[in-house]
């Protein structure tokens, strides 16, 4: 069966009770348990629910893995995936990682005794440096946010065998259509579910998966103990965002390509950020590890007063946080997603105030394109 069916047809997409071409929204915390003796499939939702568990099943095929596992938010999945570790462990981790899994390293987790080393993954010498005998994990992100730089994944999965670590990545700006890490060897994948998967601005959530039975049961005691479990109603929601993954993110990969080329070519952007561009540092490697490019473009303009006048003016653009929605968004990343980087780290990394990032919608690109220039 070809990508683009299994996305429909992957075994979780017909009620086996009524034949409803849904999975319903099993609203419901606990189930009759009519013999005492015979354990029912169900008990408890947070153990398990069937409409949590159609969507755990169809990340798990949509990612090639074994297991999967949906959580409350992305941030819940990567926050339950890292308590797995222990007091004592180290984890080396992509420097420009998503603000909230910095934050959760750097801040909470370390609170506990998780020490972090925050490195520039795409040099694997330097992620080699970092590891020490207490390591147990490397914690990639491919493309990064927001300069969409492209880490080696194999070549990161061949230094941890060599060190017998686990190797994690957020595979949230790919989304499963475009890239499947666990096929490069990558032990965990998590993903934001708010952003591609669900698609529509109308959802969060947050799903990890694995091939290996150890780490599925060790993620699953989480899952349950913790507690940061999808509801039913937000799984039914991005159980049905997924079913349009495919034809959302071609359109908006090719729109995104569309803007990234125009914007290289206008007098007022200084640079811009696409892996899709033939000049990207990124560009060989991502067509070796991945299927497509994303949705996501970044840029600098001239002046820091025009991309203020940009987010000023745009109608058509939503000025917030978040992507992969099928509505176009502008963010700031110095005010949003980076503003809690210290000023310094935050130039180190490139990340400046005349930086816009883009994700890509499904509106028309002319208009898209036209409502970008209102304000210059
Ligand atoms: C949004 C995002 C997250 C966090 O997901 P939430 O659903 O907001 O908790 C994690 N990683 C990446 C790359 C993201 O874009």
């Amino acid at each position: 069966m070809k990508y683009s069916t299994l996305i429909l047809h992957n075994g979780n997409e017909v009620d086996p009770h009524t034949g409803a071409l849904s999975i319903p929204i099993y609203q419901a915390s606990t189930y009759h348990q009519s013999d005492i003796d015979q354990s029912n499939q169900y008990f408890y939702s947070r153990v398990g629910n069937p409409t949590r568990e159609a969507l755990e099943k169809t990340i798990a095929a949509l990612e090639n893995a074994g297991y999967g596992f949906a959580f409350s938010s992305g941030m819940a999945a990567i926050s339950s995936v890292l308590a797995i570790f222990e007091q004592g462990d180290h984890v080396v981790a992509a420097e420009d990682i998503y603000g909230g899994s910095y934050g959760i390293l750097s801040r909470f987790y370390a609170k506990f005794g998780l020490d972090t080393t925050f490195v520039d993954m795409t040099r694997l010498e330097e992620v080699e440096k970092a590891i020490r005998p207490s390591t147990k994990a490397i914690f990639m992100e491919s493309p990064s946010n927001p300069l969409l730089k492209i880490t080696d994944i194999s070549g990161v999965v061949k230094l941890a065998q060599k060190y017998g670590l686990i190797t994690m990545i957020d595979n949230t700006f790919m989304s499963p259509y475009f890239q499947h890490p666990l096929d490069l060897g990558v032990d965990i994948a998590v993903h934001s579910a708010t952003k591609f998967l669900g698609g529509h601005s109308d959802v969060l959530g947050g799903v990890a998966v694995t091939n290996s039975e150890d780490l599925a049961s060790a993620i699953r005691a989480v899952q349950i103990g913790f507690g940061a479990i999808l509801g039913p109603q937000d799984a039914w929601l991005v159980q049905r965002g997924i079913k349009t993954l495919r034809a959302r993110m071609e359109l908006q990969q090719r729109s995104a390509m569309t803007i990234a080329e125009w914007l290289r070519q206008q007098n007022w952007v200084e640079q811009v950020y696409y892996p899709g561009l033939t000049d990207h540092p990124g560009h060989e490697l991502i067509q070796e590890q991945a299927s497509g490019f994303g949705a996501v473009v970044s840029f600098t303009t001239d002046r820091i007063e025009r991309a203020k006048a940009i987010m000023k003016h745009v109608q058509i653009w939503s000025v917030a946080v978040s992507l992969g929605g099928v509505e176009s968004i502008l963010s700031y990343p110095v005010r949003m997603s980076h503003a809690y980087v210290p000023r310094e780290e935050r130039e180190r990394l490139g990340i400046t105030e005349n930086l816009l990032r883009l994700s890509v919608g499904l509106e028309d690109v002319e208009d898209l394109m036209e409502d970008l220039v209102q304000g210059l």
